[in-house]
Protein backbone atom coordinates (compact mmCIF):
# COMPACT_ATOMS: atom_id res chain seq x y z
CA UNK A 1 0.00 0.00 0.00
CA UNK A 2 1.20 3.31 -0.28
CA UNK A 3 -0.49 5.97 2.25
CA UNK A 4 -0.96 9.42 2.66
CA UNK A 5 1.67 10.63 5.04
CA UNK A 6 -1.02 13.57 6.02
CA UNK A 7 -4.13 12.08 6.34
CA UNK A 8 -3.26 8.24 6.56
CA UNK A 9 -5.66 7.80 3.70
CA UNK A 10 -4.89 4.78 1.21
CA UNK A 11 -3.83 6.13 -2.25
CA UNK A 12 -3.08 3.10 -3.99
CA UNK A 13 -0.52 -0.39 -4.37
CA UNK A 14 2.30 -1.55 -5.58
CA UNK A 15 2.32 -4.54 -7.36
CA UNK A 16 5.00 -7.30 -5.97
CA UNK A 17 6.21 -10.85 -7.46
CA UNK A 18 6.39 -13.74 -5.19
CA UNK A 19 7.06 -17.18 -6.74
CA UNK A 20 5.13 -20.05 -4.94
CA UNK A 21 7.29 -22.94 -5.71
CA UNK A 22 6.52 -26.63 -5.22
CA UNK A 23 9.60 -27.71 -3.40
CA UNK A 24 11.27 -24.16 -1.91
CA UNK A 25 7.66 -22.70 -0.85
CA UNK A 26 7.69 -18.68 -1.39
CA UNK A 27 10.54 -16.99 -3.64
CA UNK A 28 11.67 -13.44 -2.82
CA UNK A 29 12.06 -11.72 -6.06
CA UNK A 30 15.51 -11.06 -5.40
CA UNK A 31 16.01 -14.75 -5.63
CA UNK A 32 14.17 -15.35 -9.44
CA UNK A 33 13.85 -11.54 -10.80
CA UNK A 34 17.47 -11.77 -12.29
CA UNK A 35 16.87 -15.38 -13.72
CA UNK A 36 13.77 -13.56 -15.87
CA UNK A 37 15.88 -11.04 -16.28
CA UNK A 38 19.76 -12.87 -18.14
CA UNK A 39 16.55 -15.10 -20.25
CA UNK A 40 14.32 -12.60 -21.31
CA UNK A 41 11.35 -14.18 -19.62
CA UNK A 42 10.52 -10.74 -17.73
CA UNK A 43 9.25 -9.83 -21.04
CA UNK A 44 6.30 -12.18 -20.99
CA UNK A 45 5.90 -12.12 -17.13
CA UNK A 46 5.86 -9.01 -17.04
CA UNK A 47 2.91 -8.44 -19.56
CA UNK A 48 0.85 -10.99 -17.32
CA UNK A 49 2.08 -9.03 -14.15
CA UNK A 50 0.67 -5.78 -16.23
CA UNK A 51 -2.55 -7.52 -16.87
CA UNK A 52 -3.18 -9.04 -13.68
CA UNK A 53 -2.38 -5.79 -12.20
CA UNK A 54 -4.87 -3.96 -14.49
CA UNK A 55 -7.39 -6.88 -13.41
CA UNK A 56 -6.91 -6.45 -9.87
CA UNK A 57 -7.16 -2.45 -9.75
CA UNK A 58 -9.81 -2.45 -12.10
CA UNK A 59 -11.97 -4.95 -9.60
CA UNK A 60 -11.38 -2.81 -6.86
CA UNK A 61 -12.44 0.15 -8.83
CA UNK A 62 -16.15 -1.77 -9.45
CA UNK A 63 -16.13 -1.95 -5.32
CA UNK A 64 -15.97 1.36 -5.11
CA UNK A 65 -12.70 2.08 -4.23
CA UNK A 66 -10.10 4.19 -6.80
CA UNK A 67 -6.72 4.47 -6.55
CA UNK A 68 -3.66 3.88 -8.99
CA UNK A 69 -2.13 0.12 -8.94
CA UNK A 70 1.72 0.77 -9.41
CA UNK A 71 3.67 -1.91 -11.45
CA UNK A 72 7.79 -2.53 -12.00
CA UNK A 73 8.82 -2.52 -15.70
CA UNK A 74 12.32 -4.02 -16.26
CA UNK A 75 14.60 -2.12 -18.83
CA UNK A 76 14.28 -5.64 -21.09
CA UNK A 77 10.51 -4.31 -21.45
CA UNK A 78 10.97 -0.12 -21.87
CA UNK A 79 13.61 -2.02 -24.33
CA UNK A 80 10.93 -3.62 -26.75
CA UNK A 81 8.11 -1.70 -28.09
CA UNK A 82 5.77 -4.70 -27.06
CA UNK A 83 5.82 -2.89 -23.63
CA UNK A 84 3.33 0.08 -25.60
CA UNK A 85 1.04 -2.64 -26.74
CA UNK A 86 1.10 -5.06 -24.01
CA UNK A 87 0.06 -2.30 -21.45
CA UNK A 88 -2.56 -0.83 -24.19
CA UNK A 89 -3.56 -4.65 -24.42
CA UNK A 90 -3.88 -4.75 -20.52
CA UNK A 91 -6.06 -1.65 -19.88
CA UNK A 92 -8.75 -2.34 -22.73
CA UNK A 93 -9.02 -5.83 -21.28
CA UNK A 94 -9.11 -4.66 -17.59
CA UNK A 95 -11.51 -1.19 -18.07
CA UNK A 96 -9.15 0.47 -15.85
CA UNK A 97 -8.49 3.96 -16.00
CA UNK A 98 -5.74 4.57 -17.49
CA UNK A 99 -4.86 7.24 -14.82
CA UNK A 100 -4.77 4.62 -12.35
CA UNK A 101 -1.31 2.74 -13.79
CA UNK A 102 1.78 3.74 -12.98
CA UNK A 103 4.61 2.35 -14.10
CA UNK A 104 7.86 2.66 -12.34
CA UNK A 105 10.92 2.93 -14.10
CA UNK A 106 14.73 2.92 -12.19
CA UNK A 107 16.79 5.83 -13.59
CA UNK A 108 19.33 2.77 -14.85
CA UNK A 109 16.52 1.64 -16.99
CA UNK A 110 15.86 5.13 -18.68
CA UNK A 111 19.76 5.91 -19.32
CA UNK A 112 19.86 2.06 -20.74
CA UNK A 113 18.29 3.35 -24.79
CA UNK A 114 17.46 7.20 -23.99
CA UNK A 115 16.17 7.98 -27.54
CA UNK A 116 13.79 4.71 -27.64
CA UNK A 117 12.64 4.75 -24.05
CA UNK A 118 11.87 8.72 -24.27
CA UNK A 119 9.51 7.40 -27.69
CA UNK A 120 7.82 4.82 -26.11
CA UNK A 121 7.34 6.26 -22.85
CA UNK A 122 5.50 9.17 -25.10
CA UNK A 123 3.33 6.89 -26.30
CA UNK A 124 2.66 5.09 -23.20
CA UNK A 125 1.59 9.01 -21.88
CA UNK A 126 -0.62 9.15 -24.55
CA UNK A 127 -2.17 6.25 -23.80
CA UNK A 128 -2.84 7.75 -20.58
CA UNK A 129 -0.71 6.06 -17.51
CA UNK A 130 1.72 8.03 -15.35
CA UNK A 131 5.07 7.12 -15.09
CA UNK A 132 7.58 6.99 -11.69
CA UNK A 133 10.93 7.34 -11.33
CA UNK A 134 11.50 4.27 -8.87
CA UNK A 135 14.33 4.54 -5.97
CA UNK A 136 15.21 8.06 -7.31
CA UNK A 137 18.85 9.19 -5.82
CA UNK A 138 20.25 5.93 -6.55
CA UNK A 139 21.22 5.63 -10.11
CA UNK A 140 22.64 8.66 -12.77
CA UNK A 141 20.22 10.98 -10.86
CA UNK A 142 20.44 12.78 -13.90
CA UNK A 143 18.76 16.47 -14.30
CA UNK A 144 18.43 16.92 -18.06
CA UNK A 145 16.36 13.69 -17.94
CA UNK A 146 13.96 14.95 -15.12
CA UNK A 147 13.17 17.46 -17.80
CA UNK A 148 13.54 15.12 -20.98
CA UNK A 149 11.13 12.23 -19.76
CA UNK A 150 7.36 12.89 -19.16
CA UNK A 151 7.49 12.23 -15.38
CA UNK A 152 4.95 12.28 -12.95
CA UNK A 153 6.34 10.91 -9.59
CA UNK A 154 9.40 10.41 -8.02
CA UNK A 155 9.76 7.65 -5.44
CA UNK A 156 12.79 8.66 -3.19
CA UNK A 157 14.50 5.60 -2.44
CA UNK A 158 14.60 4.16 0.85
CA UNK A 159 18.40 4.85 1.35
CA UNK A 160 17.65 8.14 2.53
CA UNK A 161 13.95 7.46 4.28
CA UNK A 162 16.62 5.52 6.56
CA UNK A 163 18.64 8.04 7.84
CA UNK A 164 16.60 11.06 7.96
CA UNK A 165 16.07 10.79 11.62
CA UNK A 166 19.17 9.95 12.12
CA UNK A 167 21.72 12.46 10.06
CA UNK A 168 21.61 16.17 8.63
CA UNK A 169 22.50 14.93 5.59
CA UNK A 170 19.67 12.84 4.43
CA UNK A 171 16.78 15.15 6.23
CA UNK A 172 18.85 17.57 3.56
CA UNK A 173 19.02 15.42 0.35
CA UNK A 174 15.16 14.08 1.55
CA UNK A 175 14.47 18.31 1.40
CA UNK A 176 16.32 18.73 -1.81
CA UNK A 177 14.56 15.63 -3.70
CA UNK A 178 11.14 16.94 -2.57
CA UNK A 179 11.98 20.54 -3.61
CA UNK A 180 13.35 19.01 -6.93
CA UNK A 181 10.09 16.73 -7.12
CA UNK A 182 7.92 20.18 -6.39
CA UNK A 183 9.53 22.20 -9.00
CA UNK A 184 8.97 19.86 -11.65
CA UNK A 185 5.26 19.44 -10.67
CA UNK A 186 5.92 15.77 -9.74
CA UNK A 187 4.42 13.87 -6.76
CA UNK A 188 6.69 12.64 -4.31
CA UNK A 189 6.59 9.28 -2.58
CA UNK A 190 8.97 8.19 0.41
CA UNK A 191 9.62 4.34 -0.07
CA UNK A 192 10.86 1.97 3.21
CA UNK A 193 8.95 4.28 5.92
CA UNK A 194 9.87 2.17 9.08
CA UNK A 195 8.98 4.43 11.95
CA UNK A 196 6.46 6.82 12.85
CA UNK A 197 9.49 9.50 13.49
CA UNK A 198 10.65 8.82 9.66
CA UNK A 199 6.56 9.58 8.92
CA UNK A 200 6.41 12.80 10.46
CA UNK A 201 9.86 14.12 9.61
CA UNK A 202 8.76 13.05 5.37
CA UNK A 203 5.30 14.44 6.28
CA UNK A 204 7.81 18.11 7.45
CA UNK A 205 9.10 17.90 4.25
CA UNK A 206 5.69 18.06 2.53
CA UNK A 207 6.41 14.50 0.98
CA UNK A 208 3.21 13.62 -0.48
CA UNK A 209 2.78 9.64 0.27
CA UNK A 210 4.82 6.71 1.55
CA UNK A 211 5.16 3.01 1.80
CA UNK A 212 6.65 0.75 4.33
CA UNK A 213 6.45 -1.68 7.08
CA UNK A 214 5.05 1.25 9.21
CA UNK A 215 2.34 0.80 7.21
CA UNK A 216 1.87 -2.49 6.07
CA UNK A 217 4.09 -5.28 5.17
CA UNK A 218 3.80 -6.75 1.53
CA UNK A 219 0.07 -8.04 1.25
CA UNK A 220 -1.80 -10.40 -0.67
CA UNK A 221 -4.86 -9.28 -2.25
CA UNK A 222 -7.40 -10.77 -0.31
CA UNK A 223 -5.39 -9.17 3.02
CA UNK A 224 -5.81 -5.63 1.37
CA UNK A 225 -9.52 -6.69 0.94
CA UNK A 226 -9.71 -6.85 4.33
CA UNK A 227 -8.00 -3.05 5.19
CA UNK A 228 -9.89 -1.51 2.52
CA UNK A 229 -13.36 -3.03 4.65
CA UNK A 230 -11.90 -2.12 8.06
CA UNK A 231 -11.25 1.67 6.98
CA UNK A 232 -14.63 3.55 8.11
CA UNK A 233 -16.59 2.70 5.52
CA UNK A 234 -15.08 3.18 1.86
CA UNK A 235 -11.71 5.00 2.93
CA UNK A 236 -11.17 7.89 1.26
CA UNK A 237 -9.13 6.52 -1.90
CA UNK A 238 -8.14 9.07 -4.06
CA UNK A 239 -6.16 9.47 -7.18
CA UNK A 240 -3.06 12.18 -6.29
MN1 LIG B 1 8.97 -0.05 -7.27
Amino acid sequence: PTIDLSTGAFTGVEALLRWRHPQRGVVQPDDFIPALESSGLIVPVGAWVLHEACRQGAAWHRQGYRFAVSVNVSARQVDQDRIVDDVRDALSISGLDPELLILELTETTLMHDVEGTLARLQLLKAVGVRIAIDDFGTGYSSLAYLRQFPIDVLKIDRSFVSGIADTTESAALVRTLVQLGKVLGLETIAEGIETDDQRLRLKAEAVDTGQGFLFARPLEVGDVNRLLDSSAGKPEVSVN
